[in-house]
């Protein structure tokens, strides 16, 4: 069934439609076409697909669909067409000059402002390229802008393949260049834009690429409701490339060397992810997140205590400190000097960083346990962590799961000051430097390097309580417990009792 709504088509999307985007075929490139052209002849039985966008890395006008590898594709997805595979392509930047005749020639549906899909259970997704969310970008919307006028693409439209071509390339070049100038955060697809444009087509899901990294966040709306589900789709070629409609309506994530499909060329890469299901109904905001955090010096035992209490009250913990860990491991495996803020501030915001249901952190849908455990990144954490630009994009996330995690025990030397400091419940864990040193020693099976610990500890503290951003401090309103006496398992049940003293839930069951 199809019906429009304004410049967006309306479809049903049965269970078995694929959505990809950002596949840069380069016709001039043999191997790319191919690579493509194989996919497409394995797409047996799919139902629909849709392409977000930069379906091609260069212009595509009339002069470039008969050199090279154009032919081949154009005929591949008029193939895909005529088996039964309804073909919709959302153009991004690259893809600027496809048009009537295109799709005359293929039978692909042009879709220039995004498409809206009911998914069976009647969540509605929009699906866009997503570069119009780029909205702090004004040089790349002006390109945007001026590609899209009809005086442009008709030109383009006119150019011989090989002037189109040399154009383009030279264009290109220019706009990576200004890109790897301007600061990360300005080239980021920014959520309140993308929250703007799905409530104006009323969508449960926004569905994009463009960015050429998978993603998956909730949108609180700034009016509350349903938080919106913003999923980006990886680059073809990507890991998590492709996502698929379900029988029960929920998105799966996946990989495009699923199935018995042909890859074609090495281009591809070897590890493919399982399935990841994503509820395609919108989870509800929780009517109230519930956040204890746990402050105190290093060796304090936070990170035991805090487990025991998540635990034991139901609640998810979260490790602040596993995702500085996080951040300093990139570092190391880029070969990025730790002292270089601003470079380190900028991958920050690029790296995804999640928990599973375990509590453990994966960077980029990579399990990142035991590797941000190493003695490199306890060697270079301190110094990472303390760089504004990463303490700013970072908290920010420590807040956002505050917000949608619906409920959390938070611990880490700045939570109950900088990213909580309105906690339903503050606890600072003070234990003496000769307890900690003794603890971490026997710990460590070396009961007797505590003298050295100590050392170790003091210089720590002094670092932690001396640096310029989020330094050590208690916190006012924070309930002071010594840890000095005492077990872990202790001092947890203290805390839960404070807990419920407060009316804060009890234990399930
Ligand atoms: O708690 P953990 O030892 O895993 O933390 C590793 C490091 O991350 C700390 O030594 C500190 O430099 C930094 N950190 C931080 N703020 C937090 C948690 C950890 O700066 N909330």
């Amino acid at each position: 069934m199809t019906s429009s709504s304004g410049a967006r088509p309306e479809f049903d999307l049965e269970p078995g439609t694929r959505i990809i985007g950002d596949l840069h075929v380069d016709i001039e490139v043999g191997p790319a076409a191919a690579t493509f052209v194989n996919y497409l002849d394995g797409l047996h039985g799919t139902p629909r697909l849709i392409i977000l966008g930069d379906l091609f890395e260069y212009w595509f006008g009339p002069a470039q669909a008969e050199v090279g590898g154009g032919p081949e594709l154009l005929d591949a997805l008029a193939r895909r067409v005529r088996s039964g595979t309804a073909i919709h392509l959302i153009p991004g930047n690259r893809d600027f000059l496809v048009d009537a005749e295109f799709e005359r020639r293929t039978g692909v549906q042009i879709a220039p402002e995004g498409l809206v899909g009911r998914l069976p259970g009647g969540a509605r997704l929009l699906a866009i390229h997503g570069d119009e969310l780029c909205t702090l970008d004004k040089g790349y919307l002006r390109l945007r802008r001026i590609l899209r006028s009809r005086a442009i693409r008709g030109f383009g439209r006119r150019l011989p393949g090989s002037l189109g071509h040399a154009l383009s390339r030279r264009l290109r070049r220019a706009t990576s260049r200004a890109l790897a100038k301007k600061p990360a955060p300005e080239t980021l697809q920014q959520p309140a834009a993308a929250l703007k444009l799905a409530a104006e087509a009323r969508a449960d899901l926004l569905v994009c690429g463009h960015s050429h990294r998978y993603r998956d966040e909730l949108l609180e709306r700034p009016g509350g409701g349903p938080a919106l589900r913003w999923l980006i789709v990886d680059a073809f070629g990507d890991p998590a490339d492709t996502f698929e409609v379900s029988p029960g309506g929920e998105m799966l994530v996946d990989s495009s060397l699923k199935g018995g499909e042909e890859p074609g060329t090495e281009q591809l890469p070897a590890a493919a992810p399982g399935p990841i299901l994503i509820p395609s109904k919108p989870e509800p905001s929780p009517q109230r997140t519930l956040i204890i955090a746990i402050d105190g010096p290093a060796g304090a035992g936070k990170s035991t205590v805090a487990r025991m209490v998540a635990a034991r009250l139901g609640l998810r913990f979260l490790d602040t400190g596993a995702m500085y860990r996080g951040v300093t491991l990139a570092v190391l495996e880029r070969g990025i000097d730790p002292a270089a803020g601003a470079e380190i501030g900028a991958l920050a915001a690029e790296l995804r960083l999640d928990f599973d249901e375990h509590g453990l952190l994966h960077i980029d849908g990579v399990p990142a346990e035991p590797a941000i455990r190493s003695a490199t990144v306890d060697a270079n954490v301190s110094e990472v962590s303390a760089h504004a630009s990463v303490r700013k994009t970072i908290v920010a996330e420590q807040q956002r799961l505050g917000r949608v995690l619906g409920g959390i025990v938070a611990e880490g030397r700045d939570t109950t000051t900088a990213v909580f400091p309105a906690a339903d419940l503050k606890i600072f864990l003070a234990a003496s430097p000769e307890e900690r040193a003794r603890r971490r020693a026997v710990q460590m099976g070396e009961p007797q390097l505590a003298g050295e610990v100590l050392t170790q500890i003091l210089r720590r503290d002094a670092l932690d309580m001396g640096r310029q951003h989020s330094p050590l401090t208690e916190a006012p309103d924070a309930l002071r417990i010594d840890a000095d006496h005492g077990t872990a398992d202790e001092v947890a049940e203290r805390i839960v009792s404070l807990a419920q003293e407060r009316g804060l839930p009890s234990p399930p069951g």
